[in-house]
């Protein structure tokens, strides 16, 4: 019934979606397996894909020609970039989506895959033979063969829901849990732990008195998140609204403790740390007499309203009760109440960089499965493994980025030398490198790559060199282009900077803190007309380039030196064990994770500097 296929991806959230896209791109046979295709790349949390620092993960899944920039233009009703008064580092964009479309637009993008092939069935098992996996097994029993298997099983694997006292089995709410691939793994000699996440309830927007919070709109000229020309910035946008609790909604979820089940021991996983429940907060935070409540539609034209911040297990009579307590929320009506879940993960030290597993060859693992929390961390993973499996078939070298080049890499390098015990998420203070991993050079770091490996086309890539050398003849031009010092002194009159006594290049004027090229451009005509032939994208990038030029180059002089580091590889068979002078744990942990340079051994906890000058000198560097 089945033709052996390259690659078989199980599960279609965000991480599964990437990796059979990536994969059927780069001309791998693929079979997406999901146990139900309506929930197809279902946002299960919150309507809204990037921010801090995820916003920067969203362009380099893009830059190297994954789909979720794109699906994310095709579907968001606001767009905002965060953090715009601090420096570029920290730029990131967020969009508000509306969750229906998401599904829909990945959903049609799948289906326009060629060689992407569906089945809707729960996967039960794994079929192993001879430590090297050769298909799954189906819940009604079908044998599958693929080369390569891609596991993105999401918050599925013996998912536990718990709302107050109430407890059942499922993946999220109204899905079944998955049964027998933990069981079996663990047989197979895998480590499994367990954690847990949680959302919030859903309220009637028409039931709300807006009125009584604060209104937030998108930006005034807002962007998109992909670098193709596929997609189109929002010309029309719907507004979010901010709201606060305040002691009363306190009390009335402190009523209801007692009944909780992350207070009464019932829930052992470990929950993200960045994204707590309610009713965390309050028992954490007691001094603080509010917490935000940001309330976010759930799409363009539905009345749901998703409501940030109060993700709670708690009984839904208590939720519902303190709900009613916030401002605005005084007569909400809710259409499902808020629920955390536990369930199954593999610590993701059992993974080599290409998210292949140790123990069973041509077995990959991608998303919340790994440990980590978010869609964007979930959809880069599945990049990745999507990438490295059709590669393997393709009997081609993975491909692994360095934790300069990417923050996927940083990503991916913390979960396998450090591991996670608790839902990891990514910041920007995780990465050493930040100024050169910003959210406007994705393109620039990764497209030749993704174009290289089959994923990026064409034009991307053009448009890419087109980028690159237009900003480069900008830099050059502004660095000969000089302005007289009585247009500087007299334009700038307003601003707080120094006077100028000579002719200088608005190279040089651009490096002062306060002043811009929008500044700069209305002291000169000429300036002002030549530099209009220019897109906003060039411009931003030429702007950011000469403004922090000496701190780039600080940390790119790191990047090199290290980079000595990461290139020295270490034979794949090297014997830890044998050598004497490594301290018992540098010995195990190296052991554990085997790294494959003399890079990642350095970032493996629980590896000393000794036992790095003793290994350097053993592998005869
Ligand atoms: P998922 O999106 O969970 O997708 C898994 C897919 O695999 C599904 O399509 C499922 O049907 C399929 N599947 C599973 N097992 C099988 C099988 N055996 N056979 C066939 N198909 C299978 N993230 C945050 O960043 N912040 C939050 O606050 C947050 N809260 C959350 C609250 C809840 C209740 C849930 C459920 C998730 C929450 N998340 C949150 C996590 C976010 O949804 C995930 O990080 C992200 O969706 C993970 O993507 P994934 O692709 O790994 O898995």
């Amino acid at each position: 019934m089945f033709p052996e296929y390259d690659v078989i991806v199980v599960g279609a959230g965000h991480a599964g979606c990437e990796a059979a896209h990536a994969a059927a791109k780069m001309g791998a046979k693929v079979l997406l397996c999901t146990m139900n295709m309506n929930t197809i790349a279902q946002m299960s949390c919150n309507p809204a894909m990037g921010g801090v620092a995820k916003g920067q993960i969203v362009r380099e899944i893009d830059a190297l020609g994954g789909m979720s920039g794109i699906i994310s233009d095709k579907s968001m009703i606001q767009f905002r970039m965060l953090n715009r008064s601090k420096g570029p580092a920290m730029w990131s964009p967020r969009s508000q989506n509306d969750r229906m479309r998401f599904a829909e637009e990945w959903r049609l993008a799948l289906e326009q895959t060629p060689n992407v092939d569906f089945w809707q069935e729960m996967v039960s098992g794994l079929l192993v033979t001879d430590g090297r996996v050769r298909g799954v097994r189906t819940g009604i029993g079908l044998e599958i063969p693929g080369k390569t298997v891609v596991l993105t099983n999401g918050t599925f694997l013996n998912g536990v829901i718990h709302i107050g006292e109430k407890q059942f089995g499922g993946g999220r709410t109204g899905e079944s849990a998955a049964k027998g691939i933990t069981e079996q793994l663990v047989g197979l000699g895998f480590e499994a732990g367990r954690m847990k996440t949680g959302t919030p309830p859903r309220v009637d927007g028409r039931s709300l008195d807006y009125s009584k919070m604060e209104i937030q709109f998108g930006d005034e000229n807002p962007e998109k998140f992909s670098y193709s020309d596929e997609t189109q910035p929002l010309t029309e946008q719907r507004t979010c609204w901010i709201t606060y609790t305040n002691k009363e909604v306190h009390e009335t979820l402190e009523s209801g403790f007692d009944r909780s089940p992350m207070f009464n021991g019932r829930i052992q996983g470990l929950g993200p740390r960045y994204c707590p429940s309610i009713e965390d907060k309050i028992n954490r935070f007691a001094e603080r007499e509010r917490h935000q409540i940001f309330v976010e539609p759930e799409g363009w034209n539905t009345v749901e309203i998703y409501v940030n911040g109060f993700s709670t297990s708690l009984p839904e009579d208590v939720q519902y009760k303190a709900l009613r307590k916030i401002p605005g929320f005084e007569n909400a009506k809710m259409f499902r109440p808020g629920y955390a879940i536990e369930y199954d993960f593999f610590p993701p030290t059992q993974l080599k960089l290409s998210l292949e597993t140790q123990l069973i060859q041509n077995l990959f693992f991608a998303g919340q499965i790994n440990g980590t929390t978010g869609y964007e961390e979930a959809a880069s993973q599945g990049l990745m493994a999507g990438i490295n499996a059709a590669r393997k078939v393709q009997e081609e070298e993975p491909v692994i980025l360095k934790r300069s080049e990417a923050y996927i890499a940083v990503l991916i390098d913390d979960l396998i030398n450090k591991g996670t015990e608790e839902p990891y998420r990514m910041f920007t203070s995780r990465a050493e490198f930040r100024l050169l991993l910003r959210q406007d050079n994705a393109d620039l770091r990764l497209t030749q790559l993704g174009h290289q490996i089959g994923l990026a086309d064409d034009r991307r890539l053009e448009r890419m060199l087109d980028k690159k050398s237009d900003t480069a003849k900008l830099i050059n031009d502004l660095r000969q282009k000089k302005l007289s010092p009585d247009l500087i002194n007299e334009g700038l009159e307003d601003m707080d900077t120094a006077t100028v006594k000579e002719k200088i290049s608005v190279e040089k004027l651009l490096k002062r803190p306060q002043v811009g090229l929008k500044e700069i451009m209305d002291l000169d005509n000429d300036l002002k007309v030549y530099l209009s032939k220019y897109s906003k994208d060039v411009l931003e990038q030429a702007e950011i380039q000469i403004k922090y030029d000496s701190y780039i180059e600080k940390e790119q002089q790191m990047v090199d030196k290290l980079n000595n580091m990461e290139n020295f590889r270490i034979p794949v068979h090297f014997d830890y064990l044998a050598i004497p002078a490594l301290s018992a744990e540098g010995k195990q942990k190296l052991n554990k994770v085997r790294p494959e340079t003399l890079g990642q051994a350095s970032r493996i906890s629980g590896v000393s500097p000794a036992d790095l000058s003793i290994l350097t000198v053993y592998l005869g560097r």
